[in-house]
């Protein structure tokens, strides 16, 4: 049986005569896996439902922001309230504050944020930042780690430029990419020797705290602390991205997992945290919140204080603000532990599932985040990941949605669970898995 998909295809042709490929973010346009992206009307606890009518448990999440599944109660009572006492002021409002307030008690190292409106505004602003505070302009990245699609930062960027294995975008001048260094992940010895040769040049290293936009590919342990100690020693900044990770693998991010603040990697950064951190998708709730922050005498180098200028019409947003504190304040202790035992269950039944039919794969973890590659081998870096099985994972991910589960279309992405999946979405997802790991098999 095939799930009817008539109005998403309708919707579909009548979207990319209007907008390029259909879509306003490359990879909903199922380029990776093939076949009709669907078309969500609705969306509740871990449920999507297309314009068809089909249901499906949703393993996106928005790419991580609905931690909490769908229309979440607590969530959407203060997006309505919100929303009644008016849209956008332009000028400074509560709830903006309480945001900013709540960020920075989670993340120890953290005195000050500044709220923006996306992942990509944040990683923009915090290296215009780490630039105007050392007079210096080189950037050092690691190959598919994602940060938006800032110029300087579209240069083996993983995400859906992973998806087209893109090198590179066009239209990026050769100026603002050449400024930046890209070093393979992991990969301690190229880090030192790219600053023992051009270590006063360098303004800051910016990492994903625990890189997911590859798939999910944790720092190997001791890499984090040795960027720390390396960008000390030479004067650059060190900018943790933690978009994906922060409120997600913890209730600190990865920075508390590491720092073994919840308790999984004891004994993180003796030489001292990084100096800046971003952060979007979970602190949004869904809406289009983000933030950069670090210590106050750095972000006092910010405009209105400093030289260094950043803005947004939008930014703090009262309505934005409201969803991102109301789903903050609902991600308790009590959440975490069972966002984790959740995907576990999910992960471990796909693995069985695969095993039982003989696919190579390997399941990797960042918190509650995880990644399944198909190939047997660990997977170290962009190049590893690149390694994988592509096409099994566009069978897999085809049948699984024809069995009513909605996974990341593309090998090179996080699987996201949220605190709704309940016994049910749970027995759907075991009920669609037989046949998917058949048809990766089937190659
Ligand atoms: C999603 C993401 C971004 C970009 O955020 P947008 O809100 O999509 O601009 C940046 N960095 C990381 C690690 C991300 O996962």
């Amino acid at each position: 049986m095939t799930l009817s998909t008539t109005a998403s295809q309708v919707l579909f042709d009548r979207a990319r005569e209007v907008t390029p490929g259909g879509v306003n973010s490359p990879v909903r346009a199922f380029r990776g896996v093939g076949g009709v992206p669907r078309f969500i009307d609705s969306a509740r606890g871990p449920w999507l439902t297309d314009v068809d009518g089909n249901r499906y448990v949703d393993l996106i999440c928005s790419w991580g922001p609905m931690i909490l599944g769908h229309a979440h109660p607590d969530v959407l009572a203060s997006v309505t309230d919100a929303a009644a006492k008016g849209f956008s002021f332009g000028t400074p409002s509560e709830n903006e504050v309480a945001l900013a307030a709540e960020i920075v008690e989670r993340v120890e190292p953290l005195e000050q944020v500044r709220l923006v409106s996306s992942g990509t505004e944040a990683t923009m602003s915090a290296l215009r930042l780490a630039r105007g505070a050392t007079g210096r302009s080189v950037v050092v990245k690691f190959a598919g780690c994602y940060h938006g699609h800032v110029d300087a930062l579209l240069a083996q960027a993983g995400s859906g430029v992973a998806t087209f294995a893109l090198p590179d975008s066009a239209g990026v001048p050769a100026s603002a990419a050449g400024e930046t260094v890209v070093l393979p992940y992991n990969d301690l010895g190229a880090v030192e020797e790219l600053f023992a040769v051009r270590g006063e040049e360098i303004a800051a290293v910016i990492t994903e705290a625990s890189p997911g936009n590859m798939g999910v590919v944790p720092p190997a342990p001791g890499f984090t602390e040795a960027l720390r100690r390396i960008t000390s020693a030479h004067g650059a900044l060190l900018i943790s991205d933690e978009v994906m990770t922060g409120f997600r693998c913890s209730r600190s991010g990865w920075y508390g997992l590491e720092t073994g603040a919840e308790g999984a990697h004891p004994g993180g950064y003796p030489s001292g945290a990084p100096d800046l951190f971003t952060f979007g998708k979970v602190m949004g709730g869904g809406f289009p919140a983000a933030a950069f922050g670090g210590r106050a005498d750095l972000m006092a180098r910010l405009a209105p204080d400093g030289p260094v200028y950043q803005a947004g019409t939008l930014s703090g947003n009262p309505v934005a603000t409201a969803a991102g504190l109301a789903t903050l304040r609902a991600c308790t202790d009590e959440l975490y532990p069972r966002l984790l035992e959740t995907a576990r269950t999910i992960a471990d039944a796909a693995s069985d599932a695969l095993s039982a039919e003989g696919v190579a794969h390997t399941v990797q973890w960042a918190g509650s985040m995880f990644s399944i590659f198909f190939r047997d081998e660990p997977v170290r870096s962009f190049a590893d990941a690149q390694a994988q099985d592509t096409s099994a994972y566009g069978r897999f991910f085809h049948a699984m949605l024809e069995g009513g589960v909605h996974l990341p279309p593309s090998a090179f992405e996080a699987w996201f669970v949220s605190g709704a999946l309940d016994a049910e979405a749970l027995d759907v997802i075991r009920a669609a898995l037989p046949a998917a790991a058949q048809a990766a098999a089937a190659g």
